[in-house]
Parts: structure tokens; sequence; C-alpha cells
């Protein structure tokens, strides 16, 4: 078979340093469109997101056999699943072919027919060097880098490294894959006549919030490294350049630089809250709160689309950008279109939701200013409604205030339930042991609903914690921080605006007055 290079089925993707921000978009892009993502074990799993959700995720460690032993599978996986007409992203952390077998993977394709793309992706050493600040090259002290590995030891079979040569290089050396037989990399650095004196230090995690370095002379490096517990995986980094980083790197000032905090959304609703959060440093874990469902019976939503076309009502009025989506996702369905709105007034509880109209091309005629709850749209409404027909779009559960209000104005009013919420906490989920051990400090919690199905998964352990101020509370509004101590939890902090941004705001005034 001749590959058709115009049409690559398998693409080496590399996945960055961590940081789903650090992410080509090229390599966003094949995500994509990706039938079978087949990842390596240090690539993040949030990043297998971009994909669509039917694609199939395998990791590299599900695969058979030990590591050497795991490559002929690996490269059938590849040449099989393109072969049969899907579309493959190899993903790896950094760059695919900086350690990464890149090369080896993309031989067994050429051989095989199946035509390729590489992708390349921001090795580990430019990530520590940006994330940490310390210049890879500069015009005064290094003027070179060598990628190293350390896996390639002076007594191994096949060596190919000559740390003679490397001991006498005129720059950076980054050294991957060294963590472990750091005494052995220090010692012929030291044996070939490196200065012992010589900065070195050594990255972890480098572009995530748990990002870590020690530093210390190259000859002291290893008791350093025990003292600071760091361990491998980590980077190694030797020569001037060390030397000349500022004492705190940027990305270490972040307001929430190495905070643990939980998102409690579903993952492909979670994507903006956990990049907010991690651009400010945050450790993101998430865990399912509720899910978005179609409404068991659609037959209620259906009649409710036909009344609206035919004038029935005189306002449309949304409380969530979910009830947005899923009255247009039907009205679709249903083979009609945005005509069908026609002068039907529109309403939408705050920003998000009024943008949710706008990528739809609609405007709300009435978006309260200040706060963003049922009161709030409730009084903007009043006056608009007086004598008219009132639609109110939600949830199969939710609060009943709105349609008290305006049904005491208003000509007519009803509720149609355009989703379903579904809780959706899995009580075996990782994080809650993760919670159990104290290693989350805040809870972000977007809606009464969600903390209902969250604090509902709490076990004593979870609640001692919370009770005693271990880990903390953070509603989105007042009207949710009540309901949360009405289930019987304190409430750390309440958001200002009731938005996921004012969310996010709380947590970091939470995390300034918290201390270090
Ligand atoms: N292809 C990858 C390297 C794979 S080898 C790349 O281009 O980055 C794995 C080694 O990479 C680890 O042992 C460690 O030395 C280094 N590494 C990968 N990601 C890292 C990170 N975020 N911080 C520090 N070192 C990292």
């Amino acid at each position: 078979m001749n590959p058709d290079p115009a049409t690559p089925r398998v693409f080496l993707v590399g996945a960055g340093p961590g940081s789903p921000g650090l992410l080509t978009l090229r390599a966003a892009e094949v995500l994509g469109r990706a039938d079978l993502v087949l990842y390596d074990q240090l690539v993040p799993e949030r990043l297998l997101d971009f994909a669509p959700p039917t694609a199939r995720t395998v990791c590299v460690r599900d695969l058979p056999g030990q590591h050497p032993e795991k490559y002929p599978h690996i490269h059938q996986l590849l040449i099989e699943t393109a072969q049969a007409g899907k579309t493959v992203v190899r993903l790896k952390g950094g760059d695919p072919l900086v350690f990464g077998r890149g090369g080896e993977e993309a031989e067994a394709l050429r051989t095989a027919g199946v035509a390729y793309e590489i992708v390349p992706g921001v090795t580990a050493a430019v990530a520590a060097g940006a994330y940490l600040e310390i210049p890879l090259t500069h015009r005064n002290y290094a003027s070179a880098v060598a990628l190293v590995t350390g896996h390639e030891l002076p007594n191994k079979p096949g060596n190919r490294l000559d740390w003679k040569a490397l001991a006498a290089f005129p720059g950076t050396l980054a050294i991957y894959m060294g963590v472990a037989r750091l005494p052995v990399i220090v010692a012929e650095l030291l044996r070939y006549g490196k200065d012992p004196d010589t900065p070195a230090g050594i990255v972890e995690r480098a572009s995530w919030g748990e990002q870590r370095a020690v530093y210390s002379r190259l000859a002291d490096l290893e008791e350093a490294r025990r003292n600071a517990g760091l361990e491998a995986p980590g980077l190694i980094l030797v020569g001037e350049a060390v030397r000349h980083r500022p004492p705190r790197p940027w990305f270490e000032g972040r307001p929430l630089f190495g905070r643990r905090v939980l998102v409690t959304r579903p993952s492909h609703q979670a994507g903006g809250m956990v990049r907010k959060l991690e651009h400010l440093g945050a450790v993101v874990s998430q865990l399912g709160g509720v899910e978005i469902r179609e409404p068991a019976d659609l037959g209620p939503l259906d009649r409710a689309l036909e009344e609206v076309r035919d004038g029935g009502w005189d306002w449309l009025v949304f409380t969530s950008a979910n009830g947005v989506h899923a009255v247009l996702r039907r009205l679709d369905a249903l083979g009609r279109d945005l005509r069908d709105l026609g002068r039907v007034r529109l309403a939408a509880i705050g920003p998000k939701t009024a943008d949710a109209l706008r990528e739809y091309r609609l405007r709300a005629d009435v978006v309260p200013a200040g706060t963003f709850s049922s009161e709030g749209l409730a009084a903007a409404l009043v006056p608009h409604v007086r004598g008219a027909r009132v639609l109110l779009a939600r949830a199969n559960r939710g609060r009943d205030l709105l349609r008290k209000e305006l049904a005491a104005v208003a000509a007519a009013v009803e509720q149609v339930t355009v989703y379903d919420q579904v809780d959706a906490v899995d009580a075996s989920a990782a994080v809650l042991d993760a919670m159990r051990r104290g290693e989350i400090r805040y809870v972000t919690l977007p809606s009464s609903n969600i903390a209902r199905a969250v604090l509902g998964a709490f076990d004593e352990t979870i609640r001692g914690r919370v009770v005693r101020g271990e880990v903390k509370l953070v509603a989105i509004s007042p009207v949710t921080g009540g309901d949360v101590r009405a289930m019987g939890y304190p409430v750390a902090a309440e958001a200002d605006v009731f938005t996921e941004d004012g969310l996010v705001e709380a947590v970091v005034r939470l995390a300034a007055a918290d201390g270090p």
C-alpha cells in the first residue's frame, strides 16, 4: 500500500509538559477528530477531553508486556487502527522526538505504509526554562544547551554518551530521566573535571501547580535532593544558567500557586473554570457534581416549543446556559430553527446565560444587573410581565421562587423541564480519597444541586476536616451558601458576583487570607 501523505491517519503528537495551555493548536485540532488516542502514562488525562466523547482512549500502561515488550503492541495498534480507516493520535509527554521513541514509531508506520504527521510539543527542558525562569541560553554564559538522557550510564552496555565531552560542554546540560541515577551522573561529570561549584538544580513537574525545584552546587545535588524529598521523574539542570534565575519565578508568585482546589462539575463543563484556576497556579481536581441529560419525557418541551411558535407565550425565561442549549438543541433536532422563537421576548438570569443566547445570535431582552439569582431575575422581570404569559425553561429540579413571584403579576406562568439534572458523584472517586487524606483544601460549589450531590458523598472523615476548617467550602452565592449551612456544613466564603469567575475570585481571596 502506498501511503497518501495528504491524509495522514496517525498523528505522533507532543502533549507538552503537563499544563493543557501548552498543547499546540495543531495538537488540539487533531485530538478533536481522533477515533483512538493512545497516550503515555505521564500525559495528564485531562488532555483527553480535547478528543470527541466517542473516541476510544487507551493508556500504554494497559497494553500487554513490560516496557521493551510493549513496543510491538503499540506499533501494531497504531497500524491496525489506521488501516481500518480510523484516525489515531499517539499522545506523548513533551515532544515526541525528544526521548519519546517517536522516531521508532514513525519508522514502523513508514514500513507498514501508513501515512503520518508529527506534531511537536514543548519539551521538559524548555518548560522548565520558562516556568522556573532559568535562561537555558544566555549570551554571556550559556551558548549552547544539551538535551541528555540520564539513562545511559558509563557501565551500561552500548552506552553512547561521552561524559567527558559533556563535562566540558560550554552551556546548559538538561538531563532527562536522571534523578534515580543522580549520584553516578554527578560522579561522572566531576571525574572529567566539571567544577564542583557549578550551579545545578532538579525540577519536578514543571508547569504544574505542584512544580518544585531544588538547587545547589553540583557536588551537593544528591544531598539537596534527599533533604527535599524529591523523587524521579525530574529534570536535572547543570550550568551557569541555573544561577541566573530570580528568587521566585513568575509562576510561583501566582495567587493560587500550589493550592489544591476541587471543581465539582463533570469534565466537559468544567474546562473554563479549571483553566482559570490552573493559570492562577492551582492544582485542580475534578469531581462530577451533576450531569445534564435530555429530559426523560420530551413531550412537555415539544408542546411548549409549538406553543411558542404559535404565539402562545410572551416571554421565555432562561435560568441557566444549560437551559438555552437544551432548548435550541431540541428545536434543531425537531428540524426547526430560530424563526420559531418569532416574537417571544427572552430573559436570562445572568451574563453566562445571556452569552449562551448570543451563541445563537439571540439577545436577551432582560438580564438583571448585579445579582444573578432567582430573586434578582424576578425583580428585573416583574415590571415587564404584568398581564403577560411567561414560560420558564428550567431543570427537572430547582427553586420555585421565580414562578411564585411572577405569578403575582403575570397572566400565566408555567415551567417546562428542558433538561434533567442527575446526581453524578462517583462515591468511589479517587478525589474523595484525596480529601480523606487532607490533600484538597478548597471545594468550589457552583450550585445548590451540586452542593447537595457532593456533600451527600462526604463521609465522617471528610466532614470532620470541613468542620475543623482543613477543607474549605466556597459557595457561588448566599443562596447556595445557605443551603450548604442547612446541610450542617460551615461555608468559608461566598462569591460576590454569582458566576464561576466570582467563585474563582472568592477562592483567591480566601487563599490570600489563609497565608502560604
Ligand atoms: N518526550 C518528553 C521526555 C520524555 S522522558 C519531553 O520532551 O519532555 C521523561 C523525562 O522527561 C522525565 O524523566 C523527566 O526528566 C522529564 N520531564 C517530563 N516532563 C517534565 C516536567 N513537567 N517537569 C520536569 N521534568 C519533566
